[in-house]
């Protein structure tokens, strides 16, 4: 069988050392295509570039730095770059925890997410903050092995804690895999004055304490373990009891059942 092809994207920048790390993880597991975005993006959501200019510079061979989003190089890279189709789209290794409700803000899981809405399998790791991204080396290296080309694509969110500080060598922690779990920050606002006396804002305070449920990625990870999350892109409310209350008392009048014939 010939050789995976592995699409690997970021959002800390094509700079960051945790891209290195990823790249290292996987070189041999199969034929690396790097495409990031060539300066930090952490926070950019699934942000993609339609009302401007992409630029996209050869860094090196197979390695490009995509003057956009961590989306728009998977984007770039699946339909202008790969010579074949990618077994795998690869995120980060971020810089930073991404847990619960962090991947709506995540441009590290948008990478993965990307490559999975175009039908592929994706995976985005990243490392509590302050820890050496290449203790997400052993869980990248399983999963992407383990990784079967006739399986449906799956879309993972890992999320690697820090070592205790005795152990030395290879980190390879225990693994659970878990469902989102809810995490908290401090909100904040500071405002600031520029040398000219004007007002300007940095929003978002630090992280709050690691909580949540036994299964939740921030339980997982607040226990020393690395969590998994399997993740599905279906945002609507099997059960929109509320929801459905809501629109009835707004347009009970009209409002269709899928079951109902159109209205003519
Ligand atoms: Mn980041």
């Amino acid at each position: 069988m010939a050789r995976p092809l592995l699409l690997l994207t970021n959002d800390d920048g094509i700079a960051a050392p945790g891209l290195r790390a990823l790249a290292e993880a996987v070189e041999d597991l199969g034929d690396v295509i790097v495409a990031a975005p060539d300066v930090e993006r952490s926070g950019c959501g699934h942000a993609m570039t339609f009302n401007q200019t992409l630029r996209a510079q050869p860094a090196g061979p197979d390695r490009w730095a995509v003057g956009g989003t961590p989306a728009d190089c998977v984007y770039f890279a699946l339909h202008h770059v790969c010579a074949r189709r990618p077994a795998l789209v690869l995120s980060g290794v971020n810089a930073g925890l991404n847990l619960g409700t962090d991947v709506f803000y995540s441009g590290t899981f948008a990478g993965a997410a990307e490559g999975h809405l175009r039908g592929l399998s994706g995976i985005a790791v990243s490392v509590d903050r302050g820890v050496d991204p290449h203790q997400a080396r052993s869980i990248v290296r399983e999963l992407v092995g383990a990784w079967r080309p006739d399986d449906p694509p799956v879309l993972l969110n890992v999320n690697v804690p820090a070592a205790p500080p005795a152990s030395g060598g290879e980190h390879r922690p225990a693994v659970a895999i878990t469902r989102l779990g809810r995490r908290t920050y401090h909100d904040a606002v500071d405002e600031r004055r520029d040398p000219y006396g004007r007002p300007y804002y940095w929003i978002g305070g630090p992280p709050g304490q690691l909580r949540g449920r036994a299964g939740d990625d921030t339980w997982a990870v607040a226990s020393g373990i690395v969590s998994v999350t399997p993740i599905r892109l279906q945002l609507d409310d099997p059960e929109p009891t509320t929801a459905r209350a809501l629109v009835e008392r707004a347009v009970a009048d009209r409002l269709v059942c899928p079951r109902d014939p159109p209205p003519s």
